[in-house]
């Protein structure tokens, strides 16, 4: 789970990872926020009505859902389980609310705060992108007083000072996180072989 105050950068380094390891794929949510002129329906949210979205609620489709500025935004644990099934990382790309849910409900969950530099650097790339009217601008930013307070609740902090900077860091946290002795269920039976075989040496060595 990749979580930062909006215009952290979060939504840039979960796309640069994506190019740069096969073994990830993102997690598309829903959201009742209308999509801006980049965005594509399916690719960067599945864009539904407050309608769709309440049904899906009441259908128990989400792992987790949460309201932030006025919109709302939910993991859909179908995608979540079809990304687990073929085998990849899930990258979820979500606010703090939203994740201390899916801490409480999946295993095997690591999250990183990005931080962003500095609150000037966090407003220039906020209006910088013009995707907000003033109002909205307002809402995020104090909002993200209230995300930096959670940063501590997280596994890892990335400062988003130089971009491929912190793309390496949550890649070097993936593969340290992979190597776990509680995720090595894969390297199981060759662990077994090896006791099996030292087993052995050690008795022809005592013979
Ligand atoms: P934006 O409107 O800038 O795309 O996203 C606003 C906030 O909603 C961001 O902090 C983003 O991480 C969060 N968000 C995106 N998808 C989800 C989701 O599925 N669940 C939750 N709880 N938050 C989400």
């Amino acid at each position: 789970m990749l979580s930062s105050p909006s215009g952290g950068g979060k939504t840039t380094i979960a796309h640069a990872l994506l190019e740069a390891r096969g073994d990830v794929a993102y997690s598309v949510s829903a959201t009742t926020r209308p999509p801006r002129p980049d965005e594509r329906d399916g690719v960067d949210y599945h864009f539904l009505s407050a309608d769709q979205f309440q049904k899906q609620i009441d259908r128990g489709d989400f792992l987790e859902w949460a309201e932030y500025g006025g919109y709302r935004y939910g993991t859909l644990a179908s995608v979540v389980e079809a990304i687990r099934a073929s085998g990849k990382h899930a990258v979820l790309d979500i606010e703090v609310v939203g994740a201390r849910n899916v801490r409480e409900r999946l295993a095997n969950v690591v999250s990183i705060f990005i931080v962003p530099p500095s609150a000037g650097a966090l407003f220039e790339r906020l209006t910088l992108r013009q995707t907000e009217a003033s109002d909205e601008l307002g809402l995020r930013i104090q909002h993200a007083v209230e995300e930096v307070e959670a940063a501590v609740e997280y596994d890892y902090l990335v400062v988003n000072d130089d971009r491929e900077q912190a793309v390496a860091e949550v890649n070097s946290i993936i593969e340290a996180e992979c190597l776990r002795t509680t995720r090595l269920d894969r390297l199981a039976p060759a662990m077994k072989e090896l006791r099996q075989g030292l087993m052995d040496k050690a008795e022809s060595l005592q013979k």
